[in-house]
């Protein structure tokens, strides 16, 4: 596998909602330990995107790879077939997403769900999972908090223990998505916090966020969709900045 290859290759990417055209020809390319952060009014088709990379969402028209494999299909002999459910699963396997909703499971302890996925999805020894869980949730900050219950944590340390959660399956891509927009703003900082560094351990990241200040900071590039289309892309410093584009400025405004 070359160094050059993306990671991510999305290319004129189409995505229909029944007769609604939501993504209208998305080129998008991450590379290995880049942080990409998607901004753009609601609407505009960045949650979608991140769900077609995940394949929790099909695609209308247009390929994804991630790390050199189509997804969704495979290619035998010139043509596409539909990949296989088991086959789906692997790929998505090697995807860590963290959605706006901590979605853990309640009945489980912090340490619990973290272990869940490891030992019932890839057969990882009990033992060894909970040692990794261990690890991973210190890693979030939380290593006081294994034993409790979702209920009873704050909404900071409930989307900790859901990164926590995603990187226990070694995943090559984490995909947030609005990741802290659910929080009260007290706890938002704790939780870029936890991002950033994962970003400067050298985890390639997609993130959707409204935290001008985060992807200022953190991302390699700043992607701006509006309408289904990529508006304009490029550093931070120049998108956010700088921005070449009437739709970006008027954005940009409304959020500072
Ligand atoms: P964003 O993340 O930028 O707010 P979304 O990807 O959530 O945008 O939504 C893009 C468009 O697709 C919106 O118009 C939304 O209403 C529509 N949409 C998203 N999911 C569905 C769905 N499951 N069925 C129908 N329309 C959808």
């Amino acid at each position: 596998m070359s160094e050059q290859q993306p990671l991510v290759r999305a290319v004129n990417v189409i995505k229909d909602f029944g007769a609604t055209r939501v993504l209208h020809g998305i080129d998008l390319e991450v590379h290995r330990g880049e942080v990409v952060c998607l901004l753009g009014p609601s609407g505009s088709g960045k949650t979608t995107f991140l769900r077609l990379i995940n394949q929790l969402e099909s695609l209308t028209g247009g390929r994804i790879w991630v790390d050199g494999e189509l997804i969704g299909f495979e290619e035998r002999r010139g043509r596409l077939h539909v990949r296989k459910d088991a086959d789906i699963a692997r790929q998505r396997s090697r995807i860590g997403m963290v959605f706006q909703r901590f979605n853990l499971f309640p009945h489980m302890t912090a340490l619990e769900n973290v272990v869940e996925a490891p030992v019932h999805v890839r057969g990882v020894r009990p033992s060894r999972a909970r040692e990794e869980a261990r690890r991973l949730l210190d890693l979030v900050g939380l290593a006081e908090r294994a034993d409790f219950y979702p209920s009873q944590l704050s909404g900071g340390q409930q989307q900790r223990v859901a990164i926590a959660r995603a990187l226990a399956m070694e995943p090559e891509l984490m995909l947030f998505d609005e990741p802290t927009s659910a929080l009260d703003p007290e706890l938002v900082g704790e939780v870029l916090a936890v991002m950033r560094d994962l970003a400067r351990d050298g985890m390639t990241m997609v993130v959707v966020t409204h935290e001008m200040s985060f992807a200022r900071e953190v991302a390699d590039r700043v992607v701006f969709m509006d309408a289904g289309v990529v508006v304009e892309e490029g550093a931070p410093e120049q998108v956010l900045r700088r921005p070449r584009h009437e739709r970006t400025q008027a954005f940009l405004a409304r959020v500072r």
